[in-house]
């Protein structure tokens, strides 16, 4: 038996033939640019989540540069991201002349620590920054703390985009992730919780101006017609075929959570005797991008790790070094006390397999393996 660490081919044997049917109708159709499946995607999205507006683009890290465009971020203006993320977080602040600063995280729930982002706030100030946004991440699926961090973010006159490319569908207290802050981003890359075939992204607004800005960023920047322009835009849009497939999973999506909790739970009652499992905070709902647990130390993790291979079970290192310590952003600003929860957890967080379709033997069969 091979155990995978995400299982694509599962969710594909239960969707094929819609699958197949929806692919067909657009091949069949041939709009495939801004077919009408990609208008019918956004309004599905936009109604799962309760936003006024989604508008799809080409990838997460395209949504995450969008919604920057759209907010006006530029040089001179600190951006104030975790360094406990994916690359992808950080790297679209310098290609608009903005400087990333990088902020620690909880040692609880891996996401954006308040108090460190005052002290990121102060130091970026003290260099002569202007602290212009926070990009707090939904990281492994659980909401980040939006209502302390968009309080920091507001009496500071900074703007808040949720970078939920983990963690759509999540909840913070009632409110689902999608309408918490000025934008929030999302990322359909085949591995994430809502995935499509390709590359794949959308942001979320309830502004109606800078719905229409990203909208004409993503075209170009386009004006009332395609060949007026009005700004320098780029050029960022989800294929039909994609939009089409989005939504054939969409469908099932709200299931696929249920069934991610399920699992979730099973590991947590096999496993929180032995390590540290994920602490999920009162009112808040995670959709369990990524099951992923704190071991002692790195010589605990890599007996983990080889454990889990002799027996076949995949593991993976989410992430084996946080972003302030990367050659390409070591060089950026950062909370001056240090960011030394990052630091530590990325010495020992191990992910273990999780989609929504692992049946409860084989997790038995995993939880045995990395016990040990
Ligand atoms: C995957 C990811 C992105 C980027 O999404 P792409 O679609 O791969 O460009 C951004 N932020 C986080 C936290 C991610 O996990």
């Amino acid at each position: 038996m091979t155990i995978a660490f995400i299982d694509l081919a599962a969710q594909q044997a239960r969707l094929r033939p819609t699958l197949d049917q929806a692919i067909a109708q657009v091949l069949d159709q041939g709009q495939y640019i801004m077919g009408p499946q990609v208008r019918e995607l956004e309004e599905q999205l936009a109604a799962f989540c309760g936003a006024k507006h989604c508008l799809s683009c080409a990838n997460g890290t395209d949504a995450l540069q969008l919604a920057l465009m759209a907010l006006g971020i530029k040089a001179g203006d600190a951006v104030f991201v975790p360094s406990f993320t994916f690359a992808a977080t950080a790297e679209v602040v310098p290609f608009l002349n903005a400087t990333p600063v990088f902020v620690d995280c909880l040692p609880d729930t891996f996401n954006m620590d308040p108090e460190s982002l005052k002290r990121a706030i102060a130091h970026a100030k003290s260099i002569g920054l202007k602290p212009a946004c926070i990009i707090p991440v939904d990281l492994f699926g659980l909401p980040a703390d939006y209502d302390v961090l968009i309080a920091i973010a507001r009496e500071n006159g900074m703007k808040v985009i949720g970078d939920s490319a983990q963690g759509f569908g999540g909840v913070y207290k009632g409110r689902v992730t999608g309408t918490i802050g000025d934008i929030t981003t999302t990322s359909f890359f085949p591995a994430k919780p809502l995935g499509c075939y390709g590359d794949g992204g959308a942001l979320f607004t309830e502004d109606d101006e800078l719905a229409a800005l990203i909208d004409s960023f993503r075209v170009h920047g386009k004006g009332s017609h395609k060949y007026y322009n009005e700004r320098i835009g780029m050029n960022s849009r989800l294929d039909t075929l994609q939009a089409a497939i989005l939504m054939e999973k969409l469908a099932v999506y709200a299931d696929e959570i249920e069934k991610r909790q399920a699992v979730a739970s099973r590991y947590t009652a096999g496993l929180s005797n032995r390590f540290e499992t994920p602490y999920i905070p009162d009112g808040l709902k995670s959709i369990w991008a990524q099951y992923t647990l704190k071991t002692a130390s790195t010589a605990e993790r890599d007996a983990f790790q080889q454990r889990a291979k002799e027996a076949g079970v995949p593991t993976v290192v989410y992430y084996p070094v946080p972003l302030h310590r990367q050659n390409a952003y070591k060089d950026f600003p950062s909370d001056p006390a240090g960011l030394s929860v990052s630091d530590d957890l990325a010495s020992r967080v191990i992910s273990l397999p999780m989609h929504p379709y692992l049946e409860q033997a084989t997790q038995e069969t995993i939880i045995a393996a990395v016990a040990g």
